[in-house]
Protein backbone atom coordinates (compact mmCIF):
# COMPACT_ATOMS: atom_id res chain seq x y z
CA UNK A 1 0.00 0.00 0.00
CA UNK A 2 1.34 3.48 -0.63
CA UNK A 3 1.70 6.41 1.76
CA UNK A 4 -1.85 7.30 2.87
CA UNK A 5 -2.16 10.49 4.77
CA UNK A 6 -4.21 9.96 8.15
CA UNK A 7 -4.94 6.56 9.46
CA UNK A 8 -7.67 6.25 12.07
CA UNK A 9 -7.93 3.16 13.99
CA UNK A 10 -11.50 1.79 15.43
CA UNK A 11 -14.59 1.91 13.31
CA UNK A 12 -16.50 2.34 16.73
CA UNK A 13 -18.93 5.78 16.55
CA UNK A 14 -15.86 7.91 17.15
CA UNK A 15 -13.40 6.75 14.48
CA UNK A 16 -16.51 6.58 11.85
CA UNK A 17 -17.51 10.76 13.07
CA UNK A 18 -13.59 11.27 12.87
CA UNK A 19 -13.37 9.56 9.43
CA UNK A 20 -15.99 11.34 8.16
CA UNK A 21 -15.23 14.89 8.95
CA UNK A 22 -11.83 14.21 8.76
CA UNK A 23 -12.01 13.11 5.21
CA UNK A 24 -11.71 15.77 2.38
CA UNK A 25 -10.67 15.43 -1.71
CA UNK A 26 -7.01 16.67 -0.97
CA UNK A 27 -6.60 14.04 1.86
CA UNK A 28 -5.91 9.82 2.10
CA UNK A 29 -8.11 9.03 4.68
CA UNK A 30 -8.02 5.28 6.34
CA UNK A 31 -10.07 3.90 8.82
CA UNK A 32 -9.14 0.53 10.02
CA UNK A 33 -11.38 -1.63 11.89
CA UNK A 34 -10.55 -5.38 13.22
CA UNK A 35 -14.00 -6.58 12.71
CA UNK A 36 -16.33 -7.35 10.08
CA UNK A 37 -18.50 -4.30 10.24
CA UNK A 38 -18.33 -1.11 12.61
CA UNK A 39 -19.82 -0.42 15.87
CA UNK A 40 -19.49 -4.41 17.04
CA UNK A 41 -17.78 -3.07 20.79
CA UNK A 42 -18.82 -0.13 23.06
CA UNK A 43 -20.61 1.89 20.22
CA UNK A 44 -23.22 -1.12 19.46
CA UNK A 45 -23.47 -2.03 23.69
CA UNK A 46 -25.28 1.63 25.17
CA UNK A 47 -28.11 2.62 26.35
CA UNK A 48 -28.04 5.29 23.22
CA UNK A 49 -29.19 8.35 25.07
CA UNK A 50 -28.59 11.71 24.12
CA UNK A 51 -27.26 13.11 27.07
CA UNK A 52 -27.72 17.37 27.90
CA UNK A 53 -24.24 17.80 29.67
CA UNK A 54 -25.33 17.71 32.89
CA UNK A 55 -23.47 15.55 35.23
CA UNK A 56 -19.62 16.82 33.93
CA UNK A 57 -17.45 19.42 35.52
CA UNK A 58 -17.91 22.59 33.77
CA UNK A 59 -14.94 23.04 31.41
CA UNK A 60 -14.47 19.69 30.85
CA UNK A 61 -14.47 18.54 27.57
CA UNK A 62 -17.20 16.06 28.23
CA UNK A 63 -19.13 18.59 29.37
CA UNK A 64 -18.17 21.13 26.08
CA UNK A 65 -18.36 17.75 23.51
CA UNK A 66 -22.04 16.40 25.01
CA UNK A 67 -23.86 19.78 24.67
CA UNK A 68 -22.55 20.71 21.03
CA UNK A 69 -23.17 16.64 20.21
CA UNK A 70 -26.41 16.97 21.73
CA UNK A 71 -27.37 20.07 19.48
CA UNK A 72 -25.68 18.50 16.16
CA UNK A 73 -27.39 14.83 16.69
CA UNK A 74 -30.65 16.16 16.76
CA UNK A 75 -29.70 18.25 13.50
CA UNK A 76 -28.48 14.89 11.63
CA UNK A 77 -31.44 13.31 12.93
CA UNK A 78 -33.92 15.39 11.69
CA UNK A 79 -31.94 16.21 7.75
CA UNK A 80 -31.24 12.55 7.64
CA UNK A 81 -34.51 10.89 8.83
CA UNK A 82 -32.35 8.73 11.73
CA UNK A 83 -34.71 7.20 14.47
CA UNK A 84 -34.39 9.27 17.29
CA UNK A 85 -36.75 9.82 20.38
CA UNK A 86 -36.85 13.51 21.94
CA UNK A 87 -37.91 12.36 25.20
CA UNK A 88 -36.63 14.35 27.53
CA UNK A 89 -35.43 13.35 31.02
CA UNK A 90 -36.85 13.11 34.46
CA UNK A 91 -33.96 12.85 37.27
CA UNK A 92 -36.07 11.53 40.04
CA UNK A 93 -35.88 12.39 43.68
CA UNK A 94 -37.56 9.88 46.11
CA UNK A 95 -36.08 11.28 49.66
CA UNK A 96 -35.28 14.57 50.54
CA UNK A 97 -32.04 13.87 50.61
CA UNK A 98 -32.20 13.25 46.70
CA UNK A 99 -34.15 16.61 46.47
CA UNK A 100 -31.71 18.30 48.01
CA UNK A 101 -28.88 17.16 44.86
CA UNK A 102 -31.42 18.36 42.13
CA UNK A 103 -31.06 22.22 42.63
CA UNK A 104 -27.03 21.46 42.83
CA UNK A 105 -27.09 19.24 39.32
CA UNK A 106 -29.55 21.91 37.36
CA UNK A 107 -27.01 24.03 38.73
CA UNK A 108 -23.87 22.55 37.09
CA UNK A 109 -25.81 21.35 33.98
CA UNK A 110 -26.36 25.08 33.17
CA UNK A 111 -23.05 26.29 33.51
CA UNK A 112 -22.30 23.93 31.08
CA UNK A 113 -24.85 25.06 28.26
CA UNK A 114 -27.55 22.35 29.24
CA UNK A 115 -31.02 24.04 28.07
CA UNK A 116 -34.22 24.25 29.80
CA UNK A 117 -33.60 22.44 32.81
CA UNK A 118 -36.18 22.84 35.42
CA UNK A 119 -36.74 21.44 38.92
CA UNK A 120 -40.53 20.44 39.07
CA UNK A 121 -42.63 19.07 41.85
CA UNK A 122 -44.85 15.76 42.36
CA UNK A 123 -47.90 17.19 40.37
CA UNK A 124 -46.24 18.09 37.44
CA UNK A 125 -44.39 14.63 37.63
CA UNK A 126 -47.87 13.05 37.70
CA UNK A 127 -48.85 14.70 34.36
CA UNK A 128 -45.80 13.47 32.73
CA UNK A 129 -45.37 10.31 33.96
CA UNK A 130 -48.68 9.32 35.94
CA UNK A 131 -47.02 5.42 36.63
CA UNK A 132 -43.35 7.35 38.60
CA UNK A 133 -43.11 7.51 41.84
CA UNK A 134 -40.77 10.92 43.04
CA UNK A 135 -41.55 13.57 45.10
CA UNK A 136 -39.57 16.71 43.22
CA UNK A 137 -37.47 16.02 39.52
CA UNK A 138 -34.91 17.89 37.74
CA UNK A 139 -36.76 17.93 34.05
CA UNK A 140 -34.26 17.50 30.90
CA UNK A 141 -36.13 18.33 27.86
CA UNK A 142 -33.35 17.80 25.85
CA UNK A 143 -32.35 14.65 26.47
CA UNK A 144 -33.72 11.66 24.33
CA UNK A 145 -32.18 8.47 22.03
CA UNK A 146 -30.62 7.71 19.03
CA UNK A 147 -30.51 4.43 17.03
CA UNK A 148 -26.80 4.24 17.55
CA UNK A 149 -26.77 1.75 14.68
CA UNK A 150 -28.60 4.27 11.77
CA UNK A 151 -26.14 7.39 13.31
CA UNK A 152 -23.04 4.97 12.80
CA UNK A 153 -24.26 3.92 9.53
CA UNK A 154 -24.75 7.80 8.66
CA UNK A 155 -21.40 8.27 9.84
CA UNK A 156 -20.21 5.30 7.56
CA UNK A 157 -21.55 6.64 4.33
CA UNK A 158 -20.75 10.03 4.87
CA UNK A 159 -17.02 9.29 5.36
CA UNK A 160 -17.02 6.56 2.15
CA UNK A 161 -18.64 9.94 0.04
CA UNK A 162 -16.60 12.24 1.68
CA UNK A 163 -13.91 9.97 0.21
CA UNK A 164 -12.19 8.04 3.28
CA UNK A 165 -11.56 4.14 2.53
CA UNK A 166 -12.73 2.19 4.99
CA UNK A 167 -11.49 -1.49 5.75
CA UNK A 168 -13.07 -4.26 7.92
CA UNK A 169 -11.30 -7.10 8.62
CA UNK A 170 -7.73 -5.41 9.72
CA UNK A 171 -6.13 -5.15 12.98
CA UNK A 172 -3.27 -2.67 13.74
CA UNK A 173 -0.29 -4.17 15.36
CA UNK A 174 2.52 -2.05 14.94
CA UNK A 175 2.99 1.73 15.51
CA UNK A 176 6.60 2.46 14.12
CA UNK A 177 7.47 6.83 14.69
CA UNK A 178 9.85 7.61 11.09
CA UNK A 179 11.16 11.01 9.80
CA UNK A 180 7.85 12.22 8.50
CA UNK A 181 5.30 10.07 10.25
CA UNK A 182 4.29 6.53 11.11
CA UNK A 183 4.75 2.91 9.76
CA UNK A 184 1.53 1.18 10.54
CA UNK A 185 1.85 -2.63 10.41
CA UNK A 186 -1.27 -4.70 10.34
CA UNK A 187 -2.41 -8.30 10.02
CA UNK A 188 -6.00 -9.05 7.92
CA UNK A 189 -8.27 -11.98 9.16
CA UNK A 190 -6.67 -15.00 6.51
CA UNK A 191 -3.19 -13.93 9.44
CA UNK A 192 -1.37 -11.81 6.36
CA UNK A 193 0.90 -8.61 7.28
CA UNK A 194 1.28 -5.42 5.90
CA UNK A 195 2.81 -2.10 6.33
CA UNK A 196 2.49 1.32 5.17
CA UNK A 197 3.27 4.48 5.28
CA UNK A 198 0.40 7.18 7.30
CA UNK A 199 1.41 11.03 8.30
CA UNK A 200 -0.58 11.09 10.81
CA UNK A 201 -2.38 8.26 13.11
CA UNK A 202 -5.64 9.14 15.14
CA UNK A 203 -6.10 6.49 17.82
CA UNK A 204 -9.84 5.49 18.37
CA UNK A 205 -9.60 2.33 19.74
CA UNK A 206 -11.58 2.23 22.42
CA UNK A 207 -10.80 -0.70 24.77
CA UNK A 208 -7.83 -1.13 23.45
CA UNK A 209 -6.79 2.34 23.07
CA UNK A 210 -4.16 2.28 25.50
CA UNK A 211 -2.49 -0.44 24.49
CA UNK A 212 -2.38 0.96 21.01
CA UNK A 213 -0.61 3.99 22.89
CA UNK A 214 1.90 1.70 24.38
CA UNK A 215 2.68 -0.34 21.20
CA UNK A 216 3.42 3.48 19.89
CA UNK A 217 5.82 3.61 22.46
CA UNK A 218 3.93 5.55 25.20
CA UNK A 219 4.28 4.28 28.32
CA UNK A 220 0.38 3.80 29.47
CA UNK A 221 0.99 3.67 33.48
CA UNK A 222 2.92 6.80 33.48
CA UNK A 223 0.61 7.73 31.01
CA UNK A 224 -2.61 7.62 32.73
CA UNK A 225 -3.78 5.76 29.76
CA UNK A 226 -4.33 2.35 30.64
CA UNK A 227 -7.77 1.36 30.33
CA UNK A 228 -9.79 -0.25 33.11
CA UNK A 229 -12.65 -2.11 32.57
CA UNK A 230 -15.80 -1.81 34.09
CA UNK A 231 -19.34 -3.75 32.74
CA UNK A 232 -22.62 -2.15 32.75
CA UNK A 233 -25.46 -4.92 32.32
CA UNK A 234 -28.46 -4.50 31.51
CA UNK A 235 -32.43 -6.06 31.79
CA UNK A 236 -34.76 -6.03 29.37
CA UNK A 237 -38.52 -4.43 30.46
CA UNK A 238 -41.87 -7.04 29.66
CA UNK A 239 -44.96 -7.72 30.16
CA UNK A 240 -46.44 -4.50 28.53
CA UNK A 241 -44.55 -2.52 31.44
CA UNK A 242 -42.77 -1.48 28.98
CA UNK A 243 -45.06 1.05 27.63
CA UNK A 244 -46.23 2.48 31.20
CA UNK A 245 -43.09 5.46 30.67
CA UNK A 246 -41.99 7.29 28.11
CA UNK A 247 -39.37 9.55 29.24
CA UNK A 248 -35.45 8.60 30.08
CA UNK A 249 -36.06 8.14 34.07
CA UNK A 250 -33.13 8.55 35.79
CA UNK A 251 -32.08 8.41 40.49
CA UNK A 252 -30.19 11.01 41.45
CA UNK A 253 -26.38 10.24 40.72
CA UNK A 254 -23.80 8.41 42.94
CA UNK A 255 -21.14 9.96 44.54
CA UNK A 256 -19.14 7.77 42.72
CA UNK A 257 -20.28 9.38 39.32
CA UNK A 258 -22.08 6.73 38.31
CA UNK A 259 -25.64 7.61 36.58
CA UNK A 260 -27.60 5.00 38.33
CA UNK A 261 -30.00 2.23 36.94
CA UNK A 262 -32.58 4.00 34.74
CA UNK A 263 -34.90 3.41 31.96
CA UNK A 264 -33.70 3.24 28.65
CA UNK A 265 -36.36 3.29 25.74
CA UNK A 266 -35.54 2.24 22.26
CA UNK A 267 -36.51 3.99 18.59
CA UNK A 268 -38.51 0.50 18.63
CA UNK A 269 -40.60 0.97 21.45
CA UNK A 270 -38.86 -1.12 23.65
CA UNK A 271 -37.51 -0.45 27.08
CA UNK A 272 -34.63 -1.50 29.07
CA UNK A 273 -33.51 -1.10 32.84
CA UNK A 274 -29.27 -0.46 33.50
CA UNK A 275 -26.76 -0.23 33.52
CA UNK A 276 -25.69 -2.05 36.50
CA UNK A 277 -21.59 -1.68 36.39
CA UNK A 278 -19.16 -3.79 38.18
CA UNK A 279 -15.67 -3.90 37.78
CA UNK A 280 -13.90 -6.49 35.57
CA UNK A 281 -10.61 -7.74 34.86
CA UNK A 282 -11.09 -8.67 30.86
CA UNK A 283 -13.60 -8.08 28.30
CA UNK A 284 -16.52 -10.40 28.22
CA UNK A 285 -19.78 -9.81 28.20
CA UNK A 286 -21.83 -11.95 30.36
CA UNK A 287 -24.61 -10.96 32.67
CA UNK A 288 -25.04 -11.36 35.92
CA UNK A 289 -27.67 -14.57 37.06
CA UNK A 290 -28.86 -11.73 39.86
CA UNK A 291 -29.01 -8.82 38.01
CA UNK A 292 -33.32 -9.34 37.58
CA UNK A 293 -32.75 -8.72 41.57
CA UNK A 294 -30.25 -6.35 41.66
CA UNK A 295 -32.11 -3.88 38.94
CA UNK A 296 -35.17 -4.73 40.14
CA UNK A 297 -34.00 -3.23 44.11
CA UNK A 298 -32.52 0.02 42.07
CA UNK A 299 -35.46 1.13 40.20
CA UNK A 300 -38.33 -0.14 42.48
CA UNK A 301 -38.48 3.00 44.56
CA UNK A 302 -39.32 5.32 41.68
CA UNK A 303 -41.01 2.68 39.03
CA UNK A 304 -43.41 0.95 41.72
CA UNK A 305 -45.28 -0.83 39.69
CA UNK A 306 -42.60 -3.19 38.51
CA UNK A 307 -42.37 -6.96 39.23
CA UNK A 308 -39.27 -9.07 39.33
CA UNK A 309 -40.73 -11.22 36.61
CA UNK A 310 -41.14 -7.93 34.11
CA UNK A 311 -37.51 -8.35 33.85
CA UNK A 312 -35.31 -10.32 32.15
CA UNK A 313 -31.50 -10.63 31.10
CA UNK A 314 -30.03 -8.65 28.07
CA UNK A 315 -26.95 -7.49 26.95
CA UNK A 316 -23.81 -5.68 28.54
CA UNK A 317 -21.48 -3.34 27.50
CA UNK A 318 -18.34 -1.86 28.85
CA UNK A 319 -16.65 1.54 29.68
CA UNK A 320 -13.44 2.27 29.06
CA UNK A 321 -12.30 4.03 32.18
CA UNK A 322 -8.75 5.53 33.30
CA UNK A 323 -9.89 6.11 36.45
CA UNK A 324 -10.12 3.03 38.72
CA UNK A 325 -12.23 1.63 41.06
CA UNK A 326 -12.74 4.71 43.94
CA UNK A 327 -10.88 6.98 41.80
CA UNK A 328 -12.89 10.57 40.77
CA UNK A 329 -14.30 10.73 37.36
CA UNK A 330 -11.69 11.52 34.72
CA UNK A 331 -11.97 13.51 31.49
CA UNK A 332 -11.96 12.65 28.00
CA UNK A 333 -8.17 12.80 26.71
CA UNK A 334 -7.70 13.29 22.92
CA UNK A 335 -4.24 14.19 22.77
CA UNK A 336 -1.30 15.07 19.71
CA UNK A 337 1.87 13.56 21.17
CA UNK A 338 4.05 16.09 20.26
CA UNK A 339 5.10 16.76 23.30
CA UNK A 340 6.28 13.00 23.93
CA UNK A 341 8.03 13.52 21.08
CA UNK A 342 5.38 11.38 18.72
CA UNK A 343 4.27 13.78 16.21
CA UNK A 344 1.87 12.54 14.06
CA UNK A 345 0.23 10.39 16.82
CA UNK A 346 -3.30 12.00 18.15
CA UNK A 347 -4.40 9.47 21.29
CA UNK A 348 -8.13 8.91 22.16
CA UNK A 349 -8.03 7.50 25.78
CA UNK A 350 -10.89 7.13 28.11
CA UNK A 351 -13.85 7.46 25.63
CA UNK A 352 -16.68 6.41 27.86
CA UNK A 353 -20.34 8.19 28.45
CA UNK A 354 -21.22 10.45 26.91
CA UNK A 355 -18.91 9.30 23.92
CA UNK A 356 -22.33 8.57 21.48
CA UNK A 357 -23.53 11.96 22.29
CA UNK A 358 -20.21 13.75 22.11
CA UNK A 359 -18.92 11.64 18.87
CA UNK A 360 -19.74 14.67 16.13
CA UNK A 361 -17.79 17.41 18.48
CA UNK A 362 -14.98 14.27 18.78
CA UNK A 363 -15.12 13.71 15.09
CA UNK A 364 -14.72 17.60 14.38
CA UNK A 365 -12.10 18.09 17.30
CA UNK A 366 -9.91 15.52 15.86
CA UNK A 367 -10.39 16.97 12.51
CA UNK A 368 -9.13 20.32 13.51
CA UNK A 369 -6.34 18.93 14.65
CA UNK A 370 -5.39 16.61 12.12
CA UNK A 371 -5.22 19.93 10.00
CA UNK A 372 -2.76 21.59 12.24
CA UNK A 373 -0.89 18.53 11.49
CA UNK A 374 -1.02 18.28 7.99
CA UNK A 375 -1.42 21.81 6.89
C1 LIG B 1 -23.01 0.44 29.48
C2 LIG B 1 -22.70 1.69 28.69
C3 LIG B 1 -23.69 2.67 28.54
C4 LIG B 1 -23.42 3.83 27.83
N1 LIG B 1 -24.45 4.71 27.59
C5 LIG B 1 -24.21 5.82 26.84
C6 LIG B 1 -25.27 6.71 26.54
O1 LIG B 1 -26.42 6.47 26.90
N2 LIG B 1 -24.99 7.84 25.84
C7 LIG B 1 -23.73 8.14 25.41
O2 LIG B 1 -23.55 9.20 24.83
N3 LIG B 1 -22.71 7.26 25.63
C8 LIG B 1 -22.92 6.12 26.32
N4 LIG B 1 -21.91 5.22 26.55
C9 LIG B 1 -20.57 5.50 26.03
C10 LIG B 1 -20.41 5.17 24.57
O3 LIG B 1 -20.98 3.93 24.25
C11 LIG B 1 -18.90 5.14 24.23
O4 LIG B 1 -18.31 6.34 24.72
C12 LIG B 1 -18.66 5.07 22.73
O5 LIG B 1 -19.38 4.01 22.16
C13 LIG B 1 -17.18 4.91 22.46
O6 LIG B 1 -17.00 4.78 21.07
P1 LIG B 1 -15.58 4.50 20.45
O7 LIG B 1 -15.71 4.60 18.99
O8 LIG B 1 -14.57 5.37 21.14
O9 LIG B 1 -15.19 3.02 20.94
P2 LIG B 1 -15.67 1.57 20.43
O10 LIG B 1 -17.10 1.52 20.11
O11 LIG B 1 -15.15 0.62 21.45
O12 LIG B 1 -14.87 1.36 19.09
C14 LIG B 1 -13.49 1.10 19.06
C15 LIG B 1 -13.23 0.24 17.85
O13 LIG B 1 -11.83 0.06 17.69
C16 LIG B 1 -11.62 -1.23 17.17
N5 LIG B 1 -10.23 -1.64 17.44
C17 LIG B 1 -9.64 -1.81 18.66
N6 LIG B 1 -8.36 -2.16 18.50
C18 LIG B 1 -8.12 -2.22 17.17
C19 LIG B 1 -6.97 -2.52 16.38
N7 LIG B 1 -5.80 -2.84 16.93
N8 LIG B 1 -7.09 -2.48 15.04
C20 LIG B 1 -8.26 -2.15 14.44
N9 LIG B 1 -9.39 -1.88 15.15
C21 LIG B 1 -9.31 -1.89 16.49
C22 LIG B 1 -12.63 -2.08 17.94
O14 LIG B 1 -12.86 -3.31 17.31
C23 LIG B 1 -13.83 -1.16 17.98
O15 LIG B 1 -14.71 -1.39 16.90
C24 LIG B 1 -22.14 4.03 27.26
C25 LIG B 1 -21.16 3.05 27.41
C26 LIG B 1 -21.44 1.88 28.10
C27 LIG B 1 -20.40 0.82 28.23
Amino acid sequence: MDQVDVTIIGAGIVGLAAAWQTAAPDRRVLLLERHESFGRETSSRNSEVIHAGIYYPTGSLKGRFCVEGNRRIYQLCEQHRLPHLRCGKLIVAVTEADEEQLEDLRQKGEANGAEQLQVIGREQIRRLEPAVNARAALLCPTSGVVDTHSLMKFYEASASQAGAEIAYGIEVQRLEPTANGWLVGVRDTSGDNYEYASRVVVNCAGLESGELAAAAGIDQDAAGYRINYCKGMYCRLGNGKEKLTRSLIYPVPTHSGSVGIHTCPDTGGGMRLGPHDVWVDSIEYSVEANLRETVYHAVAPFLPFLEPADLQLDTAGIHPKIQKPGEPLQDYIVQHEVERGLPGLINLIGIESPGVTASPALGSYVAAMVDDITL
